[in-house]
């Protein structure tokens, strides 16, 4: 067997075509407004690509840049302004922040109807309190919602199969194990403390793979037929070459799955079209009023 290759980028022009319709629908143009503390280089680079893929959607984006040294007292103050702006749809605080602030006292300040990364209390509340939509207009995070789009876009259905996640991250495995729950799979959260992790993932009709270790699942770890979402993403240096990325799932398991997503080249596009997507839903969750 071989498996089918789940590209990324045209699921994710997918979901940008959707977002910029729903978007021309509403009284304004939508605006996500991007906070960056520090020279973090990584973060200098995604903050960079998320305000050019804004731009293209059609979007409006501001991005605020605060010396590595602002207070946390600083940044709340900016947050509480935003929130109280009714021209900013979505706010996004770029992670990590610098070693003396509360990660968790900032993610918590802003307002769950303009929180795009959907890391706020009350968006994972939501999202393990049922189905998005059913009265419930909660933002989830973007990469499991960006995997959720993913199956959809190659229509593949997850209901009453079996999904096991390896890696319970709040970032991803955690709010990837509600939005799959949501969509009536049957779930399993592996992670570092699972007993015999092979015989887990062996079980499942749909494996998604969060760990952030090369090649870490081997053919002999995946069901025959498959599917297979690889998450993670590793930069393998080698002696006089280029970096090269790679997943957490090794190349041969394209051989034993029916379908894989490549890295890169999988769910890395669908994160930032599905923060786009997060923002519309924000603008239009506003609009109605509904939060
Ligand atoms: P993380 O916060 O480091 O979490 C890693 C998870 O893997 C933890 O739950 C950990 O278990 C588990 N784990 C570690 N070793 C394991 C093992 N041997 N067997 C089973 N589980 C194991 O990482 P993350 O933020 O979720 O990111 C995971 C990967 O996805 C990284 O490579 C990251 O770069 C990538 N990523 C990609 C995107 C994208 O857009 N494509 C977005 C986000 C992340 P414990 O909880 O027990 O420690």
């Amino acid at each position: 067997m071989s498996a089918t290759l789940l590209a990324g980028p045209p699921a994710a022009a997918a979901l940008l075509e959707d977002a910029r319709a729903r978007a021309s629908r509403l009284a304004r143009v939508p605006q996500l407004v991007l906070v960056r503390v520090g020279d973090d280089p990584a973060s200098v680079s995604y903050v960079a690509g998320k305000q050019k893929k804004a731009r293209e959607t059609g979007l409006q984006s501001h991005v605020h840049v605060l010396p590595e040294q602002t207070t946390q007292a600083e940044l709340l103050a900016l947050l509480t302004a935003l929130n109280a702006d009714p021209e900013v749809n979505g706010i996004l605080v770029q992670l990590p922040l610098p070693g003396h602030i509360d990660e968790k006292a900032v993610l918590d300040a802003v307002h769950p109807s303009k929180d795009v990364d959907g890391f706020h209390p009350v968006n994972v509340g939501r999202l393990w309190s049922g189905p998005q939509g059913a009265g419930q207009p909660g933002l989830a995070p973007c990469t499991p919602q960006g995997i959720m789009a993913l199956l959809d876009f190659y229509g593949l259905e997850v209901a009453g199969k079996r999904a096991v996640i390896a890696g319970r991250s709040q970032l991803v495995g955690r709010p990837l194990a509600g939005l799959l729950l949501n969509a009536d799979a049957t779930v399993t959260l592996a992670h570092s403390r699972t007993a015999d992790l092979a015989a887990v993932t062996r079980e499942a009709d749909f494996l998604f793979v969060a760990v952030g270790r090369a090649h870490l699942i081997t053919p002999e770890m995946v069901k025959p037929g498959a599917v297979v979402i690889d998450v993670g993403i590793n930069r393998l240096e080698r002696e006089g070459q280029k970096t090269r990325l790679v997943g957490d799932v090794h190349p041969d398991v394209a051989q034993v799955a029916s379908a894989l997503s490549p890295v890169p080249g999988g769910v890395g596009p669908l994160t930032i079209a599905q923060l786009l997507a997060n923002t519309v839903r924000a603008a239009e969750v506003q609009a109605a009023g509904q939060l």
